[in-house]
């Protein structure tokens, strides 16, 4: 259902007709330009804005010319800040939550400002937008309609292989966040605990160096081992597990090949075949080279 706009641009009320609540505000997650018109609308007529990083949220306030008090609100500092930002709700105020990038809470502070808030008789929204989650997801190529947000995995190793074990049997495409320099040996683990799952690498996303790598788990584990640690900021996206493939004989294993040669590579045809069946990738590289050889000839 769409509603009148509250506090938005060509709206009926001005912006100091703002309600007062809490209102969750998502920024951009590269591009500058993703950020809704009611966004803009809210943070000019907010009376603080809680910033997860007050230095960061002022290049986004500078480049839209937005002057309002700002304030910080982190993982650091929560347990003092929430009482003031709450009192100053309670006594009507405008507060905008704003993280760093992408949609506040998710994977970013604000969840017990929220309950507080709640729990106090407040009125929380929400100006929704972009997440670095969705876009990821939304440009994966794979199953939509059941996911799991994991968020970063532990960095240790054997806490993470822990974590990736308790996945393992969850019926839904996992998303998990991740630094670069750690991309390579969580990709191997992943492709050893979660088994030969397609899945997708989404880098630097609305920003010039966008980059979605999509393939088997194991294959983009070997891509990142060679190439090193990638640049920017990362989501993975790993397919739900795949049904248990139904056993191919030779023939059938070659008629597929066949089939996927008219329109892949032959390591990508490989790859494929080896994420839908669980099939060595080598054993199918080597059949699927042959296949093409031969049809070469
Ligand atoms: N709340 C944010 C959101 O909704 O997008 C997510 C915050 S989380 C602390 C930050 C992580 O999101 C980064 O470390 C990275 O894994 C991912 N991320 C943020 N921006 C991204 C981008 N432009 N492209 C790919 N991943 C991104």
């Amino acid at each position: 259902m769409v509603t009148e706009p509250r506090g938005a641009p060509g709206g009926s009320k001005p912006d100091s007709d703002l309600p007062p609540g809490l209102y969750l505000v998502a920024t951009p997650i590269g591009n500058l330009g993703d950020i809704t018109l009611r966004a803009l609308e809210t943070l000019r007529a907010a009376d603080l804005i809680a910033c997860e990083d007050t230095r960061t949220t002022s290049v986004l306030l500078a480049h839209y010319g937005i002057d309002r008090p700002t304030t910080a609100y982190h993982e650091h500092n929560a347990e003092r800040a929430r009482p003031r930002l709450i009192e100053l709700l309670r006594q009507g105020g405008r507060v905008a939550l704003v993280s760093d990038a992408g949609t506040p809470l998710i994977s970013d502070p604000g969840y017990k400002l929220v309950a507080a808030a709640l729990e106090a008789g407040i009125a929380v929204t929400t100006c929704p937008g972009p997440s670095a989650v969705i876009a990821a997801l939304s440009l994966a190529g794979l199953p939509t309609d059941r996911f799991l947000m994991v968020g970063f995995l532990p960095p240790r190793a054997a806490a993470r292989r822990t974590t990736l074990q308790s996945l393992k049997a969850i019926e839904a495409t996992l998303i998990v966040l991740e630094a670069p320099h750690r991309l390579a040996e969580s990709l191997a683990d992943m492709a050893t605990i979660l088994g030969p799952r397609p899945a997708a690498v989404a880098r630097e996303l609305t920003k010039r160096f966008e980059e979605v790598r999509r393939a088997p788990l194991d294959a983009l584990a070997a891509h990142y081992r060679e190439a090193g640690a990638p640049k920017g900021e990362i989501v993975v996206v790993i397919g739900p597990p795949l049904e248990a493939a139904p056993a191919l004989d030779d023939a059938a294993i070659d008629e597929r090949l066949g089939t996927l040669l008219a329109s892949h590579r032959v390591g990508e045809a490989a790859a494929v075949l080896a994420a839908e069946t669980g099939l060595p990738r080598r054993m199918l590289y080597a059949r699927a080279l042959k296949l093409a050889v031969k049809a070469e000839e």
